[in-house]
């Protein structure tokens, strides 16, 4: 379970200090799929990262499996990073690795108990063919393909997806969520996801936070679109 307690987290702003967000508090359950919307500079990303400490809160408590994690020490924070993957809007691949290089950068970096094959994560994502290419090689939606297995690879409790079809056309981004949906499914981690796109919650999330400058001004449950696949 993942816990945020009047989280709150300030930046200096033209205007002087503000709030990016404000006394935030938030549960999300084990194999949620947790999503959080809003405008644009509404904190859904300074929110999002407070979960795998990315970003430091300034005030408040977060909570992950009764562990808190604002109090953790480097190497503590090595071993909770170690269970939470992340996928990012532009993707953040290595330009100058292949795909397969690409998915198994996490592998070379920390020692993980338990992975999953490259062979079968390159069949999940549909990428068997490309494992070869470049990401220059790639469109949109295979580049984000390639930036999911790489989160999966190291079979994370949690998958943090912020804006993970923000740069992708509609087709893409539909493809993009069947991904994510078939993943939970099969892996069956938490899944945190930011967003501003409505139709991406409607089809993937099942409770959704709604924010507006730095504030959670309601949480709302999802009727499931069971017409999407
Ligand atoms: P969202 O993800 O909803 O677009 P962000 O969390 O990225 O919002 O940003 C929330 C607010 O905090 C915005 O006004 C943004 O400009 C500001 N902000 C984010 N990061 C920083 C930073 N490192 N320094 C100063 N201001 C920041
Ligand atoms: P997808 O395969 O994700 O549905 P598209 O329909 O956008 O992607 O792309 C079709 C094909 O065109 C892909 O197989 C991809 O290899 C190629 N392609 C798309 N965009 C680019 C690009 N910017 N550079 C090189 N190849 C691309």
């Amino acid at each position: 379970m993942i816990e945020l307690k009047q989280v709150s987290k300030r930046y200096q702003g033209q205007a002087g200090m503000f709030s990016a967000v404000d006394n935030v508090s938030l549960t999300i359950d084990d194999r949620e799929i947790f999503g959080i919307i809003g405008e644009s500079g509404a904190g859904k990303s300074t929110l999002i990262r407070f979960i795998n400490a990315l970003e430091q809160i300034d005030e408040g408590e977060v909570w992950v499996d009764n562990e808190r994690v604002d109090h953790f020490n480097k190497k503590q924070l090595r071993q909770h990073r170690k269970d939470v993957g992340m996928i990012f809007q532009q993707f953040n691949l290595m330009n100058n690795l292949t795909v397969e290089d690409n998915i198994l950068l996490p592998l070379s970096l920390h020692h993980y108990e338990d992975t999953i094959a490259i062979d079968e994560l390159l069949e999940f994502v549909g990428l068997a063919d490309k494992r070869h290419h470049y990401p220059s090689q790639l469109s949109g939606g295979q580049k984000q393909r390639v930036g999911i297995a790489r989160a999966l690879i190291t079979k994370p409790k949690i998958l943090l997806c912020d804006e993970p079809t923000s740069a992708l056309d509609a087709n893409r981004t539909d493809e993009i969520v069947a991904v994510l949906k078939r993943a939970h499914q099969r892996f069956g981690m938490t899944i945190v996801l930011v967003t501003h796109e409505l139709d991406v919650i409607q089809n993937l999330c099942q409770r959704v936070a709604i924010m507006e400058a730095g504030k959670v001004v309601d949480v709302v449950a999802i009727q499931t679109n069971t017409a999407f696949k």
